[in-house]
């Protein structure tokens, strides 16, 4: 039986068809591990979110009758 280590938090994990979140030792490990993926994925748009719209999201013009 293989057995790799976490990529999360290096615990043992048995590489079985039961362990659905392998690589990963759980859930949780896995979700962390996307998780810092995303972050770094956004961490350009989502740089400064409240000054960027102050600045780049002026409020629609709006056409009265
Ligand atoms: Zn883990």
């Amino acid at each position: 039986m293989a057995v790799v280590n976490c990529p999360t938090c290096s615990t043992k994990v048995e590489w079985v068809e039961a362990n659905r979140f392998r690589p990963f030792c759980s859930e949780r490990c896995k979700q962390i591990d996307l998780g810092a993926w995303a972050e770094e994925k956004y961490v350009i748009p989502v740089a400064n979110p409240l000054e960027d719209f102050d600045e780049d999201a002026p409020p629609p013009p709006r056409h009265e009758p």
